[in-house]
């Protein structure tokens, strides 16, 4: 087989970098070991909303009665939440399969392996046997039937996993990753989430409202870690109201497993204190996928266990590129695929089929990050403490949910909109969102900031009322002085 580009890994990087090279006119071919979609469509992003969409409604139904309403008998079958997850994520992982047929990008199912920078040897996957990723994939389970593949261009983009703390790994039976938080088999009466990031966070979130015990645990100071300060603090004050019992500056010291939960030691403050509970997710980060993908055949270069890409997503290597979790923070599906565009429009440039001046590197600083628990958390950009330890002079505008009327009228008041400008020159360094459906609304400041806009052009622009996106107008006005509603 002989392609102008194969991409190896459909995950959202890489399933996108083929479309967008078969747009171009491309010869292309993908190597999946797993299943079409990665890890954002399988066991990420996809199948997460639809556990977070379930909690949300059990917390809607136990809250009927400031709506005006009344239920009884409010249960729920759990196992149906797991099911409806796993078939949303299904209906999109086979919808994949339909856009590589669309765009004649020819699927070759196994784990590929390059045998010099234009060659690779992919070999199939036995029946049932899947690929986890890294030394703890069942890469072993391959059964042995080998197709060589040749390629003028190569894409990888085979993603991360969960990272494992040495002598604390996961059992699959009470100490999980995000893979077994998916699909449980029942609903544990009490949950240790390890970590709250993104990830860590959002497990919470869904296991608090569907009504677990749940204590969540941060080595740092805050939880979300990434997020701006304030908002951080907003997120653990709601999380404390919902019942989650929330430790920060927390170290994990061990976890000691019993036949029907696990005893975490943990070190605050100086003091050690132990944490029992019937089920531990640990949401430490994730690793990249790098192992056995024969990289030590190729000369590009590895950084913490991350493949070093430069903003075109060009390696070392110079007709290899790498895109996606594989390349490092932030780990984020958006990320990926539009890194996928980027390196698809970078190869057919040099194949002559793309003008190379309209390509242009990607800008981290203007990539979101969204948190889909309850509240909601959204950013974009610089947070307050970066914006001065980048020694900015900043001008800082806050609106509160409890201001809006729109807020108001859907019962969601609780939640800030906190947005940062260069006081000299008016650019919008940061956005920070927390509370309902601020997922949705941190597109119109990524918008802002990708176009350049200034405070004058955002304080120019009519927001439609009532909308919670009028509350990013006052923001900005706030932080000039012309707030309306506050
Ligand atoms: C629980 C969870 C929730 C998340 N929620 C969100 C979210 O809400 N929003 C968001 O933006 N991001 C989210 N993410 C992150 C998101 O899933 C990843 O950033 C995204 O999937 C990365 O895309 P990728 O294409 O780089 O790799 P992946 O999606 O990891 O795909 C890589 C693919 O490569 C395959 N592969 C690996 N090695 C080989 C090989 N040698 N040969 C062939 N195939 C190979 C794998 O089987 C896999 O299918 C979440 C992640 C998790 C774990």
């Amino acid at each position: 087989m002989k392609f102008d580009l194969c991409v190896i890994g459909a995950g959202p990087g890489g399933y996108v970098a083929a479309i967008r090279a078969a747009q171009l006119g491309l010869k292309v071919g993908i190597v999946e070991a797993n299943h079409l979609g990665g890890i954002c469509l399988n066991w990420g992003c996809i199948p997460t909303k639809a556990l977070l969409k379930s909690a949300e409604v059990n917390h809607l139904l136990h809250n009927l009665d400031s709506f005006g309403f009344s239920a009884e008998k409010i249960g729920f079958d759990f196992t149906k939440v797991i099911e409806r997850s796993r078939v949303v994520s299904k209906r999109l992982s086979s919808g994949i399969a339909g856009l590589m047929k669309k765009n004649k990008i020819e699927v070759i199912n196994g784990f590929a392996k390059f045998l010099d920078p234009h060659r690779i040897v992919v070999s199939e996957m036995s029946p049932g046997s899947s690929y986890l990723g890294g030394s703890g994939g069942r890469v072993s389970a391959a059964m042995g039937v080998h197709k060589e593949i040749e390629a003028s261009y190569f894409i990888i983009a085979t993603g991360a996993r969960a990272r494992v703390i040495p002598g604390m790994e996961p059992d699959a039976e009470n100490i999980w990753t995000y893979r077994e938080a998916m699909i449980p088999k029942a609903l544990p009466k009490s949950l240790l989430v390890v970590g709250s990031g993104a990830i860590g966070s959002e497990f919470a979130s869904f296991y608090r409202n569907m009504g677990a015990e749940v204590t969540l645990i941060e080595m740092a100071e805050n939880i979300l870690p990434v997020e701006d300060e304030e908002i951080s603090k907003i997120a653990r004050k709601s999380f404390e109201r919902q019942g989650i019992k929330v430790v920060t500056s927390a170290a994990l010291k061990s976890l000691k497993k019993g036949k029907t939960s696990v005893a975490a030691t943990v070190e605050v403050g100086g003091k050690a204190e132990e944490i029992t509970a019937e089920k531990v997710i640990m949401a430490v980060g994730i690793v990249a996928n790098v192992e056995n993908l024969g990289l030590e055949k190729l000369k590009l270069k590895l950084d913490k266990g991350r493949i070093v890409a430069n903003g075109y997503l060009e390696t070392a290597e110079p007709n290899i590129f790498a895109i996606g979790d594989v390349v490092g923070a932030p780990w984020l599906a958006h990320k990926a695929s539009h890194e996928g565009v980027i390196a698809a429009e970078k190869i057919a440039s040099k194949l002559g089929k793309y003008d190379a001046k309209k390509i242009h590197p990607i800008k981290i600083e203007n990539i979101p990050g969204c948190t889909y628990s309850m509240p909601q958390i959204a950013s974009v950009g610089l947070t307050e403490k970066k914006a001065l330890a980048a020694g900015k002079k900043i001008k800082v505008g806050r609106f509160s949910f409890v201001a809006n009327g729109k807020a108001i009228a859907a019962g969601e008041t609780e939640g800030l909109i906190k947005v940062i400008f260069d006081e000299k020159t008016g650019e919008l360094l940061g956005a920070h969102l927390i509370g309902a459906e601020v997922t949705e609304m941190i597109q119109g400041y990524v918008i802002a900031k990708q176009a350049e806009l200034t405070e004058e052009d955002l304080m120019h622009t009519i927001f439609a009322h009532p909308t919670m996106s009028e509350m990013m107008h006052e923001a900005v006005l706030d932080a000039y002085g012309k707030v309306i509603h506050s």
